[in-house]
């Protein structure tokens, strides 16, 4: 009897058992089509003895009805699927989906249609056929995200196929890739470039797992230093994955890795188009491609010879995955190198301290790069006390940043202002009455956005048009904005600057690749004087002529008390001070804040990272919180509020009593609303030396709630709104 068993997506029915078909080969990892009722799914044939039992008989087997056309998943990738459920206290069927990415791929190679525009203009034109005409310019792709990109439905456009509009475009799937070459335009490394690169060098040759910490200032040219292990890796035929902690940085990586190997790697995130997200599956699968780089749901690809992974702003938060399957890409990718047998370089100006102390720790090889590269120094770093140095009424930037800037417009440099806030304005509220706008599903204020001249909850997206009166009181053109935002400053400069072309850089002016690159070349071009941005220009960019660099707000992520507030602004911060003098000109940096004696303005402006970690560790470890320590939330909703306090008061009340572990709540969440849904939070705080997943997983597995109760675990967690 040929019984297996697979692991499929639904995880409410668990495993299942079926009958191999004689003739029909088989093995661990086979991605294979079963029968299941009436219907068909996806299933990956897994080693019986690592999942749950089936029950049923063997006379009763159903027989699979097909070994679709992927190579089966390797051993070390089923290992990290599991690592992972078990870690992270996720279902095991979650995970798995996150490898098979493209279920397009599992259908096989061949062809695809895709769709243009044919040039053919006839004279009249329905509203619609003519703002699809408008929209669809230039592009091409499937009916389906045609629709989607100029927002029309998919019968408008077969319409247009069928009257000559569009046409069919056949894409072969299985075209390959052009080849990345190692030795194309090798740089000249300076003696301390050249001696980390060649431990990357060797370990990639040596093979075996081996994590680094590539620890280097901004500027220092980690990327140079990790692309020669990358070379190697080509060299010997082996997969690399460099991840990235945002799109928005890809750009400018493409562009390196263009001039440094003669063609650019291959992406891979989450608005890929269908056909390059089955191409590129499909030929990460076969081993045919050779760099990938993408965004955290790259880690879980099929890779068929993986010999390196870089993973690059190594400390960035945006690595924790805080929907789905709660984990961070960051330390699952160190698994993964581990499972492959492979090495892992974590690249980072400012590393987190969980990555310090495993250094310190002689789990991970601390890599040096403590000068910027070409003799560039690190910006000199001073302090504006707005206590002392007010800016003028109605005003946030100090007078002495804005002589600063004035001097820096007269000379041509240009100047960086940094605020984490997008929109004009965080709160908004009316004069008269007093009323906040505040979003209708979250427990959030709404934000101004002038430039697009509205209401948005950053939370949710509900988006409302700025209204004239108040939806209150209704006195008109009462509402007064409260606080800055990066819309506000730029607006402010514009007053104190005029002439200076201003550039506002926030996730919604730069949404995609072509407006990145715009920028990039604007500010290359020296078309842009002052840059007011976000968090998005805190990483990536080089431009030699930018000298100044203003924190707006320095308190701002002090606020609010995450345990990793402090360690956050530190990295922002000294992120964002290495945009400054990259080139041949010297960069300085202020800093303004009302907190000028904090630990963390304070090493910032001694430029003492080492005694910030150290008492930053100090205050870790007395509190119990990570890495000495660990936390887990276990978050509990719905969209009726008496469900959520039930079900959460339910597992409060039958919590586990143990010594090393510490059970907080349960508590409405910070964040009390959020997505129409009420939230209440649990927080464990436990010992090293606890087995937290398992006490949790026992915990909540006797429990049941009605389906509309959610209850999400996150490990490790980052947020704890
Ligand atoms: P980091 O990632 O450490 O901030 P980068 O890798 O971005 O540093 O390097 C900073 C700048 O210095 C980049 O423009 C890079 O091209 C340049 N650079 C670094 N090392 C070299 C080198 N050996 N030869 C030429 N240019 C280099
Ligand atoms: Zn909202």
């Amino acid at each position: 009897m040929n019984r297996i068993r697979i692991l499929h997506f639904n995880h409410a029915l668990g495993p299942l058992d079926y009958r191999v078909p004689d003739g029909m080969a088989v093995e661990p990892g086979s991605v294979v089509l079963a029968p299941l009722g009436p219907r068909q799914i996806v299933g990956i044939v897994w080693e019986a003895d690592r999942l749950e039992a089936s029950e049923v008989p063997d006379s009763k087997l159903r027989p699979l009805l097909q070994v679709l056309p992927v190579p089966p998943l390797r051993a070390p990738l089923r290992r990290l699927i599991e690592w992972t459920a078990d870690y992270y206290c996720a279902p095991l069927a979650s995970v798995a989906r996150m490898a098979l990415s493209s279920t397009a791929a599992l259908r096989g190679g061949g062809t695809m249609t895709e769709y243009r525009l044919t040039g053919h203009e006839p004279a009249r034109l329905t509203p619609q056929r003519a703002a699809a005409m408008d929209a669809l310019h230039g592009e091409q792709a499937t009916i389906r995200e045609l629709a989607d990109m100029a927002s029309v439905s998919e019968g408008v456009l077969r319409g247009m196929a069928g009257a000559g509009l569009l046409e069919p475009v056949t894409v072969d799937l299985d075209r390959p890739y052009p080849r990345a070459r190692p030795e194309h335009a090798q740089p000249e490394l300076s003696e301390e470039q050249a001696a980390a690169a060649e431990q990357f060098v060797s370990a990639v040759r040596d093979g075996g797992f081996q994590p680094f910490l590539l620890d280097g200032v901004t500027g220092s040219g980690k990327t140079e230093c990790y692309f020669e292990g990358l070379a190697e890796a080509l060299r010997n035929g082996r997969q690399v994955l460099v991840l990235l902690p945002e799109i928005s940085l890809t750009e400018n990586f493409l562009r390196r890795f263009e001039a440094r190997f003669g063609t650019p790697p291959v992406l891979w995130h989450s608005s890929l188009k269908a056909t390059e997200r089955r191409r590129a599956w499909r030929a990460i699968a076969s081993g045919e491609v050779q760099v990938v780089v993408g965004a955290r749901s790259a880690l879980f690809l099929p890779y068929a010879k993986l010999g390196l992974i870089v993973v690059d702003e190594a400390h960035e938060v945006s690595f924790k995955q805080d929907d789905g399957v709660r984990y961070n890409a960051r330390d699952v990718a160190v698994i993964r190198a581990r499972f492959e047998g492979v090495p892992v370089i974590l690249a980072s100006a400012t590393p987190a301290l969980e990555s310090l102390q495993l250094a310190e720790a002689g789990v991970y090889r601390k890599i040096d790069l403590p000068a910027r590269f070409g003799g560039a120094s690190l910006p000199a770093i001073e302090v504006i006390d707005l206590r002392v140095e007010q800016p003028e009424r109605g005003r946030w930037l100090a007078p002495r940043l804005v002589e600063e800037m004035k001097l820096r417009l007269e000379r041509g440099e240009q100047s960086l202002l940094f605020l984490n806030r997008r929109g004009y304005a965080p709160l908004t509220l009316c004069r008269h009455c007093g009323y906040r706008f505040q979003c209708p599903n979250c427990t959030a204020w709404l934000v101004e956005h002038r430039l697009s001249r509205r209401l948005a909850c950053h939370h949710c997206g509900h988006e409302t048009p700025v209204p004239d009166a108040c939806p209150e009181c209704g006195t008109p053109d009462c509402m007064v904005a409260c606080g800055p935002g990066v819309e506000r400053i730029a607006d402010e400069v514009a007053e104190l600057l005029p002439g200076a072309r201003v550039a506002v850089v926030t996730s919604d002016t730069l949404s995609g690749p072509e407006k990145i690159a715009a920028f990039v070349a604007a500010a290359e071009g020296k078309l842009i004087d002052v840059i007011v941005g976000t968090q998005l220009v805190t990483k990536g960019y080089h431009f030699p002529e930018l000298t100044l660099v203003g924190v707006v707000d320095a308190d701002l992520g002090l606020e609010g008390g995450d345990l990793r507030a402090a360690e956050r602004t530190y990295q922002q911060v000294a992120q964002v001070a290495g945009r400054a003098g990259r080139g041949a000109k010297p960069g300085e940096v202020l800093i303004q804040t009302r907190h000028p004696e904090a630990a963390v303005i304070a090493a910032l402006v001694a430029g003492d990272r080492d005694a910030f970690y150290a008492a930053e560790a100090e205050g870790r470890r007395s509190a119990g919180a990570p890495p000495f320590g660990r936390w887990a939330a276990i978050i509990v909703s719905s969209e009726d509020e008496a469900e959520a306090r039930d079900a959460a008061r339910a597992i409060g009340g039958t919590a586990p009593r143990l010594d090393d572990v510490m059970i907080l709540g349960p508590a409405p969440a910070p964040m009390s609303l959020l997505r129409g849904r009420y939230r209440y939070r649990l927080l464990v705080n436990a010992r090293r030396s606890a087995q937290v997943q398992a006490i949790i997983r026992e915990w909540l597995g006797g429990l049941n709630f009605p389906s509309s109760v959610r209850v999400h675990v996150d490990i490790d967690p980052y947020s704890f709104v």
